[in-house]
Order: structure tokens, then sequence, then C-alpha cells
């Protein structure tokens, strides 16, 4: 079975992990605060707070902002449901807003639109655009829009760890930045995630929050607040900062094999029988996610794709068909679209080439079985 994704741990990473369960320094440790610090410095931003996942990273970010009851967030409709869980969590309510259809991300003209036409009653505060499958949402306009509103900017940068936009990298972009390092990310401690922020106060807020509330002090633990337990372990760490090193080059390695799916994806989509993503500058290829034709039927094509021994999947969760968020939203349009049709394919960076054409030969031969 050619894979979606294989995680790429390497046995000096394994080594690493096993000399910290040796070491008996289980949480928080030289391993954890190293990787903290080489991620700002990756990252370019000020602080790196480690978490035990994304969607902890997300609900940190929310609680560090102090949205809560009678507060609104604006979220994508096509990404993971964490992003709008986290908001639902915090006693706020999700405002869905529909994606563009060429980069998969927040339509920041559908942001504006919302904004103005929006009459509460909870109070809109924040953001969260989601730089889906590595993609990094168009951030010069969402941060102008979020500016002139005064909403703080979340960016949900579970899946687009050393993607950027200008040279500046996704999750320093906005005023605090979530990743996830789940085995299904580039970078993966198991579970795992982190957020970026340059601000020191909300470097130290969420430093209290992953924490049980708790700040030690020259007079001892206090307890300042309550809060839950999101820490990240040494082992997970180390696991991590063994990976960070070589993720540049897994993520150039990435973009080639996004270059070779789009030659051999070309007669497809001239067909017109798959759409395939726009080529963005900054893109991590985290997920390469094609469009299929609404005369097939995805699911059936994931499955026959499955008999000869390609794994795909279906590639984000659509918000609005879901159901669990209170509240009416405008309608969406692309973010049902991509849920419905969209199909991810295998793309990880030790895939060859050659694994590539496989794939879309396998592919070619399930859609004309399916046309005749
Ligand atoms: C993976 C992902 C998450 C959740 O991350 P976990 O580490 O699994 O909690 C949230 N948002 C997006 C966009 C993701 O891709």
């Amino acid at each position: 079975m050619l894979k979606l994704s294989q995680p790429n741990i390497s046995e000096d990473a394994i080594d690493a992990v096993s000399d910290v369960l040796r070491s008996g320094q289980l949480v928080h440790g030289v391993e954890s605060d190293a990787f903290e610090q080489e991620l700002a410095v990756y990252l370019g931003c000020r602080d790196v707070v480690l978490v035990s996942s994304g969607a902890a990273a997300l609900h940190l970010a929310l609680l560090a902002l102090d949205i809560g009851p009678g507060d609104a967030v604006v979220v994508p409709d096509f990404t993971f449901p964490a992003t709008a869980n986290v908001v639902v969590l915090v006693g706020a309510r999700p405002v869905i807003v529909d994606v563009l259809s060429d980069t998969y991300t927040l339509d920041p003209m559908r942001l504006e639109q919302t904004l103005l036409n929006w009459s509460g009653p909870e109070k809109i505060r924040a953001v969260m655009p989601v730089h889906e499958f590595g993609c990094v949402a168009d951030m010069n306009a969402i941060n102008r829009i979020a500016k002139a509103h005064g909403l703080a900017v979340v960016e949900d940068a579970a899946c687009a760890l050393g993607a950027h936009q200008g040279g500046q990298k996704a999750g320093t972009l906005g005023d605090l930045g979530c990743f996830s390092f789940h085995p299904r990310k580039t970078l993966t401690t198991g579970e795992g995630g982190a957020i970026a922020t340059n601000s020191p106060e909300h470097a130290s807020r969420l430093r209290r929050l992953r924490s049980h509330g708790m700040e030690h002090k020259s007079t001892g633990i206090h307890f300042l607040e309550a809060a839950t337990n999101y820490r990240l372990t040494n082992f997970q760490a180390s696991l991590g900062r063994r990976q960070l090193p070589h993720l540049d080059s897994w993520i150039r390695t990435r973009r080639k094999l996004a270059n070779t799916y789009f030659s051999a994806l070309r007669p497809l989509a001239e067909k017109g029988l798959i759409k395939v993503p726009t080529e963005v500058e900054g893109h991590s290829w985290q997920t390469f996610m094609i469009v299929l034709n609404k005369a097939f039927n995805r699911n059936e094509i994931i499955m026959k794709l499955r008999e000869r021994k390609i794994e795909t999947n279906l590639g984000a969760q659509c918000l609005s068909k879901i159901g669990i968020y209170p509240g009416k939203n405008a309608l969406t349009f692309i973010g049902p679209d991509l849920y419905s049709h969209g199909l991810a394919l295998p793309m990880y960076e030790r895939m060859t080439p050659i694994d590539i054409e496989l794939v879309v030969k396998e592919l070619t031969i399930v859609l004309f079985g399916k046309n005749k």
C-alpha cells in the first residue's frame, strides 16, 4: 500500500528519546527548553510555547486573548473541526465564513462582508485563518481587515510549520500562531503542538495556562488562575528537536513532488476530470489535495484506489455541514464542494517521483473506468 503520509523518524531521534527516558527528566527539561528556543529561531519570533496538541494550542490562544461568552470568532468553513471546537469550548460562537476555491483558505472578501453585515448579539473579537494543507492564507488582506475592525488574529498554522508568505513564516503573521505535531503533519512528536508569539505578556500567560495556572516565584508556587495541563513532555520535545534541522529540506522535497504531481496530472486537469491546487509561494505541501469533477463519487474513488494499493482520503471537513455549531451563518458554497469532492493524494518527503507517477496512473485508470 502506498500510504497517504508517513512520519519521518530517524534512528538518532529514537536514541534521543531513549536518552531522555533514561535521564528521568520526563516533563519539562533541557530538551523542551531547547526545542522552544530553536523553534523561535526557526520561525523568527520572540517566543514559542510548547503544548500537548494543536487543539491545545488553539484553545490556549483564545484563553490568552480572554475570548469567552458573548464573543464570536470567525473561522473558515473548510478545516479540521478543532478550529471551531475551541471557540465553543471557551463559550464563544464560531462564525463560519467561506473559503477560496483555488487556495482552500479563508476568503478575505467574505470575511469583510461578514464583519460589515454583523448585527450581533455576540461581539466578534478575533479571526482564525487556517493555512490549509500548508498554504498560507492571504494574510496581508486578513490582517488589514482585522485591524480595521479591531480583531485579534490567531493563525491556525497546525499543518503549516515551515510555510511562509513574503519570506515571513506562517504562525508569525498574526498575533498568535498555533502548530500541531500530530503524525499527519510534516514534523511530529506523536501528539504535540506549539504557540508562536512576539508578545512577552502572551508568552507568560500561555506558559501559566498550559500548566495548571501555576507560576513559580521566589516565594514558591502560586496558583493564579484555574487552568488545566496542556504540557508537552521532554521526550516528545527531543523527538521534535531532531527533526527540525531537516524540515526545510523535507519541504523542498515536497515542493518538487508537488511539481511532479502538477505535470503528471495535467492531462486529467485539461480534460476537466479534476482540478489541481493553485501553486502559492511558500506552500509547504503538508497535503496535496485535488478536487474531482462532480460526476465522480469521491468515496467510491477512494475505495477503488485502496483496492489498487493507493491510500487517499478526503481533504478536510466542512464546518457548516457538521451541525454542532450554534447560530446561523451566511451560506457557503466552496467549503461544501471541497469537502465532498476533495481528494488528498499521497504526499510525504520519502516518496519518489516514480511513486507520484504510479498514483497518477492508478487514478487515471480509476477515473476512466468510472466514466465509461
Ligand atoms: C491537525 C490540525 C488541527 C489539530 O491538531 P491536533 O494536534 O490533532 O490537535 C487543527 N487544525 C488544523 C487545520 C489541523 O490540520
